[in-house]
C-alpha cells in the first residue's frame, strides 16, 4: 500500500487553530553533543546528580511501574502541606519581633496544593482553567519564556509590561496594565532570565492594589536561591489574599528537572478548579516519590544550593571585576545584557565548550554550575570581554 501524495492527504484539510499555527516557539536549552565534554549552563539545572539515597530509593521503584501512579498524589500532598507548614512558621518566628510585620498566620493543607509535570504544566492548567477567549494575561517581559506560549494555547490575550531599566519587574506599570479584561497577573520572582528579585514589602503593596476577581501567580521558580533583604514570603500572601495562587517546582533547587514535578499553593476553591483540568496520572510515581524523598532530604539538598549561592557570589565578583555589568541576581543564573551582541557572545561560548542561552537581541543568560563549569565560563568570559571591549 503507498502512502498518500500530500496534496491528496486529507489532512491538509484539518485547520490548526489559529493561535496554534502562529505559535512562538518554544527555544530549548542548548543540549550537548552525545559524549561531548561541555559546560551545560544553558537551563538553570541543578549540577549535582541525585542523592545516592534517593537514586538507591528510584531504582527499587522503578520495579513497580507496570501500575498506575497515584492519581490523587495523596502521599506527596500530604508531606508538601507539612513542610510548607513547618516553612511558614519558621518565617513567622524570623518575623515575630518586627513591629511592622503583619503577622499573617499561615496554615497550608493539602487542598491548597495541586501538583503538575513540572511547574510549567501546572501553570498550563491554571490558565486552562480560568482564562477564556480574550481574557487578558498581563506578565512583564522579557520573562519566561513559556508565558506567551500558554497564553497562546489556552487563547488568551497576552499584555507584555516591560522590565524596568535594572532589568527589575516594573510594579507600578504592571499594575497600570490591568484593565477590565485582565483574568490573570503573573509575576516571576526571581524574574527568568534577569535574575533580579522583588521584596515581600513591594510585592505585597502591589497585590493589595490588584482587583480581587483577577487571579495574581507568583512564579517562585528560584525561590530557593534568593538570600536579599525582605525576601517574598509567599505563603503569607497567600493566606492574605485569596486572589493569589504560588507556582512552585522540584527542577532547580532540589534537582529534579528530568523527573518533571511542580506544584501550586493557593485557595482551596481555586486549586479545585485547576485540579480538574489536570491531565489523569500525569505525574509518575517516579516523580511522585523524588519529591517526597527531597522533602525529606531537604537539609541536605539545601546545602548544595547554598555552595550554589556561594559560587553565584564568587562568579559575580569575578565578572565585575573583569569590568562586566550585571544586574543584581538572586537566582541560579546571571543576566549578559549584550543586545545585538547576544548571538556572537553565545557562538563563542559554544565555541569554547559552555553552552549558554542567549534570546538574540536581548541578551544572554548563563547558568551557576560547579566550580568547574564556572571556572571556565569565567576564562570565557575574560577572554570575550578582552576581545569585546564593552565601552
Ligand atoms: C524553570 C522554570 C520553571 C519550572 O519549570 P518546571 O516545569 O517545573 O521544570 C517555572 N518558571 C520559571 C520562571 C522557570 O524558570
Amino acid at each position: 500500500m503507498s502512502v498518500m501524495a500530500p496534496e491528496t492527504n486529507p489532512i491538509r484539510n484539518v485547520a490548526l487553530r489559529p493561535q496554534v499555527a502562529s505559535l512562538p516557539k518554544y527555544v530549548p536549552g542548548a543540549r550537548p553533543d552525545k559524549d561531548a565534554r561541555v559546560h551545560r549552563l544553558a537551563s538553570n539545572e541543578n549540577p549535582y546528580p541525585p542523592l545516592a539515597s534517593v537514586a538507591a530509593e528510584l531504582e527499587r521503584e522503578l520495579r513497580g511501574i507496570n501500575r498506575y501512579p497515584d492519581m490523587g498524589t495523596v502521599d506527596l500532598l500530604g508531606e508538601l502541606a507539612d513542610y510548607l507548614d513547618r516553612q511558614a512558621a519558621a518565617a513567622h518566628a524570623a518575623n515575630s519581633a518586627d513591629p511592622a510585620d503583619p503577622k499573617v498566620a499561615v496554615s497550608i493543607a493539602p487542598d491548597n496544593l495541586v501538583v503538575g509535570t513540572g511547574s510549567v504544566g501546572v501553570f498550563g492548567h491554571i490558565l486552562q482553567a480560568f482564562v477564556g477567549p480574550d481574557d487578558e494575561v498581563v506578565y512583564p517581559w522579557r520573562s519566561f519564556e513559556a508565558y506567551p506560549i500558554i497564553v497562546d494555547i489556552v487563547g488568551g490575550r497576552s499584555v507584555k509590561v516591560p522590565l524596568n531599566a535594572a532589568y527589575q519587574i516594573d510594579l507600578p506599570a504592571m499594575a497600570a496594565a490591568v484593565t477590565e479584561k485582565t483574568k490573570v497577573v503573573v509575576v516571576c520572582t526571581p524574574n527568568n532570565p534577569t535574575g533580579t528579585a522583588l521584596g515581600h514589602s513591594a510585592l505585597r503593596e502591589f497585590i493589595a492594589q490588584i482587583p480581587s476577581n483577577v487571579l495574581v501567580i507568583v512564579d517562585e521558580a528560584y525561590l530557593e536561591f534568593v538570600r536579599g533583604e525582605d525576601p517574598v514570603r509567599g505563603l503569607e500572601l497567600v493566606a492574605e489574599f485569596p486572589n493569589v495562587m504560588l507556582l512552585r517546582t522540584f527542577s532547580k533547587a532540589y534537582g529534579l528537572a528530568g523527573l518533571r514535578v511542580g506544584y501550586a499553593v493557593g485557595a482551596p476553591d481555586l486549586i479545585a478548579g485547576v485540579r480538574a483540568t489536570v491531565i489523569p496520572f500525569g505525574v509518575s510515581t517516579m516523580a511522585q516519590r523524588a519529591a517526597i524523598l527531597s522533602l525529606r532530604a531537604h537539609d541536605e539538598l539545601m546545602q548544595r544550593v547554598d555552595a550554589l549561592v556561594a559560587e553565584r557570589a564568587r562568579v559575580v565578583a569575578a565578572l565585575a571585576a573583569q569590568g562586566w555589568e550585571v544586574p543584581v541576581t538572586q537566582a541560579n543564573f546571571v543576566w549578559f545584557p549584550l543586545a545585538d551582541r547576544a548571538a556572537q557572545f553565545a557562538t563563542d561560548a559554544t565555541d569554547a565548550g559552555i553552552l549558554v542561552r542567549p534570546f538574540v537581541g536581548d541578551g544572554v543568560r548563563i547558568s551557576i554550575g560547579d566550580r568547574d563549569d564556572n571556572d571556565a565560563l569565567l576564562t570565557f568570559t575574560q577572554n570575550w570581554i578582552d576581545e569585546h571591549p564593552v565601552h
